[in-house]
């Protein structure tokens, strides 16, 4: 036996095993075989697969694969338990979150250990990251069930939601989806993935003991083919997934014209940048826990090294030692950095891959020691002389493989940076606080962190740009995505009641009326541009009267407008809130010295009678008046995360967002939806009203008088549908918005799949006329991304 001089010599480490005696005698409680848990019981084991610890590939325990007859059980009794849950008292939700922290701390360490089985990750992170972020997530959302009715007036729980969720965080996945639905008051059906579901299972049986009623949590197990079974169920109102892009997209296009609520946490390419006055020890840390924590199986993982070229040669000698230090081994030893990776196949995927960067001519270098060849473990891999074209910097890897390309000036890195279909996460390392938050807006994630990385909390929301997804989870932020309004489906006060409206007076007011020969054209990049294939299409009123003629836009009329909004975008979302106010006051005071004309001009199309026309107008201008007022307060917020620095959560447009306006209220519907996405730094292209354009058309002159900047409001005329399908398909719109009818909803949707747009897409009718219908928050929210930016101070 070595002495402790010996020992002192060498500074090898000894075996530091947790034991797992008390996650198998779970195991063993339970036979090692698991029905699903539904309506708050266990069912009887059905059609079973293998659950297998990818560090020996031994199984585990058998889980039932779930049919569509369970799926049908899961969501009825969900269903059963929604209004008792639902109406609970805010406070006795935050107690039922609260016991679920509890019970999640009580049983921490069976948490961590089955965890660390089933999925392969090192127990270092299970006990000291995972597990307790777990806990923290359920007091977060305690708090949120007890501020719901403060905090969110007017909204309530969607309903029945499903929710499924990958295999490389499988506990703190689930917490991420569970405890924001239930603070909010939905039920659950969750369907963990195949490879990892155990702790999802001792879950529901900490859930059950904790006093959780039955119904409002229920597990099912299965395949993809359950997962789908969950999106395509009648009875389920939202769709809650995190996984992989291509999967994403199917649910997408699944959920469809469907009025499901969907949010989409997918995969990432995440820059790690590194300026040449970083401390580049520290980043040498960051490095580690960017793309080697969890295997580098992280879907925010900093995958691509951005180095600024003078330092580059030296990082990448530090990283090699440092490389050569990392332990890898039996997740279970207290020791190890790194454990297994979940399954074969995925090993197979990052060998795969590996292989085809080499190929492509990159160069690769792993460390010298020897990774155990028992089990699924790969050594943590780095790749330098890559080419960012190359399919190892533009393809998720999802495991510990390292892309190292090398950038010149900040401009430079930010285009390096922004040179990938996702945008879930970066850091930013420099010793310049002035560059780093200079650089973190430029940077097109949902998450930035400053000379940090894979920082987590309830407390800040977490999720994407582009084809990383939409939605948030966690904050304030991450409570909406389970919320809708409390009066959903309004019937307008003021309907569109065509015929309301006396011939006579509308005689007398078109009488008024210069008789002029007006053919409108479209408004493109600030100009009135004629529409390519020169149709125009005839505008009656209800009645039947020629009101006029309108151009019938097509998709080269769309893509140009798409071009001038992208060539406004930069310069419009750094204009000052001030400046937006500015120019939305003006062109309400435009609007108004034409109030009389335009209320005539809505009376003639609509038919609604001269009060209503004129109804309408004023709404309008009161409309742009909210969002000047809007556009220098619509403020992010710090958030309290437990780290001794700030999460700076900022509200940033979205970029170019596409508009497909409602039929009635031509004139205050454009600008109920063109206001706010203008207010808060966005470029649009608005298709106004089929039926009654020409209050839009009028519009331009007012555009044109009110010092809007060029491309900033492009508006096309034409078949809504058609035009807003081929706007949903552009790559370049980042958001879609369409106010329509069902069949419409489901093309914008489906089409938005190309480049997972976000979209706000509905066939409700509100009452624009309303305040709280037709203005607000709501707009505001639809507009922005919330950008979280983690900036740890102190010397
Ligand atoms: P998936 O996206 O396939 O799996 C995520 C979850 O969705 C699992 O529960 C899965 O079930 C389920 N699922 C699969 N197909 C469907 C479907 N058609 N409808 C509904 N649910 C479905 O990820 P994989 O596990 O297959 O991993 C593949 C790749 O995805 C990885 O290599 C990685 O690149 C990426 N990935 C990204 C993640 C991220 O967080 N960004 C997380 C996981 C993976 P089941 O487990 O039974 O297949």
């Amino acid at each position: 036996m070595a002495t402790v001089a010996e020992i002192f010599q060498s500074m090898e480490y000894g075996p530091a095993p947790e034991s797992e005696k008390e996650a198998l005698g779970w195991l063993a409680k339970h036979e090692r075989v698991f029905g699903h848990f539904i309506g708050g019981e266990w069912t009887e084991p059905g059609d079973v697969f293998d659950v297998i610890n990818p560090a020996t590939n031994q199984p585990l325990a058998r889980v039932t694969n779930g049919t569509a007859a369970d799926v049908d059980a899961a969501v009825a009794a969900a269903r059963a338990a929604l209004a008792p849950w639902k109406g609970l008292a805010g406070h006795a939700r935050a107690r039922h979150l609260y016991a679920l922290a509890r019970g999640i701390q009580k049983h921490a360490r069976l948490l961590a250990v089955l965890e660390s089985l089933d999925n392969g990750k090192s127990i270092r992170e299970t006990r000291d990251i995972d597990v307790p972020l777990v806990a923290r997530h359920f007091y977060h959302h305690a708090g949120w069930a007890q501020l719901l009715d403060s905090e969110f007036p007017g909204y309530e729980a969607i309903g029945v939601v499903g929710q499924i969720i990958p295999w490389n965080f499988p506990l703190l996945m689930l917490a991420w989806k569970i405890a924001p639905a239930l603070a909010a008051g939905n039920t659950i059906i969750l369907k963990p993935a195949e490879f990892t579901p155990l702790t999802a299972l001792c879950f529901a049986e900490i859930a059950d003991e904790a006093g959780i009623p039955a119904g409002v949590i229920n597990i099912v197990n299965g395949h993809g083919d359950t997962g789908a079974a969950i999106v395509n169920h009648d009875g389920v109102d939202k769709i809650a997934f995190t996984g992989s892009t291509e999967v994403g997209r199917i649910i997408r296009k699944a959920t469809a014209g469907s009025g499901k609520k969907l949010s989409l946490e997918l995969g990432g390419k995440s820059p790690f940048i590194v300026y040449d006055d970083a401390d580049l020890d520290s980043v040498v840390e960051g490095v580690v826990d960017a793309i080697w924590f969890n295997q580098g199986q992280v879907c925010c993982a900093g995958s691509r090294l951005l180095v600024q070229e003078g330092i580059a040669d030296r990082l990448v000698a530090k990283l090699r030692a440092r490389m050569e230090k990392l332990r890898l081994g039996s997740p279970l030893d207290k020791a190890v950095d790194m454990g297994a990776i979940v399954a074969p196949v995925q090993l197979e995927r990052i060998r795969g891959l590996v292989k085809h960067g080499v190929d492509e001519g990159a160069t690769m270098w792993q460390p010298t020691w020897a990774c155990p060849t028992e089990g699924c473990f790969y050594p943590p891999t780095l790749f330098t002389d890559v080419q960012p074209s190359s399919t190892i910097a533009q393809v998720e890897i999802f495991g510990p493989v390292l892309v190292t390309m090398t950038f010149r000036t900040p401009d430079e890195s930010v285009a390096l940076a922004n040179n990938t279909p996702y945008g879930l996460a970066a850091s930013v390392w420099t010793e310049s606080i002035n560059l780093a938050l200079d650089i973190a807006p430029k940077i097109k994630a949902g998450v930035v962190w400053v000379n940090s990385t894979n920082l987590f909390d309830a407390a800040a929301g977490f999720g994407g740009y582009r084809e990383s997804g939409f939605g948030r989870e966690g904050g304030r932020e991450g409570m909406w995505e389970y919320l809708k309004r409390s009066h959903d489906g309004l019937t307008p006060v003021v309907g569109v009641a065509r015929t309301s409206r006396k011939a006579s007076s509308r005689k007398a007011a078109r009488g008024a009326m210069p008789a002029i020969d007006r053919t409108p054209k479209l408004f493109i990049g600030g100009k009135q541009a004629r529409p390519d294939q020169g149709y125009t299409k005839r505008i009656l009123s209800p009645s039947g009267e020629i009101v006029g003629e309108s151009p019938e836009g097509n998709r080269k009329d769309i893509r140009n407008a798409v071009e001038a909004a992208q060539a406004a975008a930069g310069k419009w979302s750094r204009a000052t809130g001030h400046n937006r106010g500015q120019i939305l006051y003006y062109i309400a005071e435009n609007l108004s010295a034409r109030a009389d004309e335009f209320a005539d001009r809505i009376d003639a199309m609509t038919e609604v009678g001269a009060k209503l026309a004129r109804m309408e107008v004023d709404a309008s201008i009161s409309r742009l008046f909210t969002y000047a007022a809007w556009a220098d307060k619509y403020d992010g917020a710090v958030h309290s995360v437990p780290i001794r620095g700030v999460s700076i959560a900022m509200n940033e447009p979205i970029g170019v967002i596409g508009i497909a306006c409602p039929d009635a209220f031509p004139l205050l519907g454009l600008i109920s939806l063109a206001a706010p996405a203008i207010a808060t730094g966005n470029t649009t292209i608005v298709i106004p009203s089929a039926p009654h354009p020409l209050a839009a058309t009028d519009f331009y002159s007012v555009l044109e008088t009110s010092d809007v900047p060029d491309g900033v409001i492009n508006i096309v005329t034409g078949d809504r549908d058609a035009l807003a399908k081929t706007l949903a398909e552009h790559d370049d719109v980042e958001a879609m918005w369409y106010f329509g009818t069902r069949d419409g909803t489901r093309l914008v949707e489906l089409a938005s799949a190309s480049n997972m747009k976000r979209t706000w897409a509905t066939w409700e009718e509100r009452n624009w006329l309303d305040a709280e219908d037709g203005e607000g928050r709501e707009f505001l929210r639809a507009s922005t991304h919330v950008k979280n930016i983690w900036v740890p101070y102190g010397e």
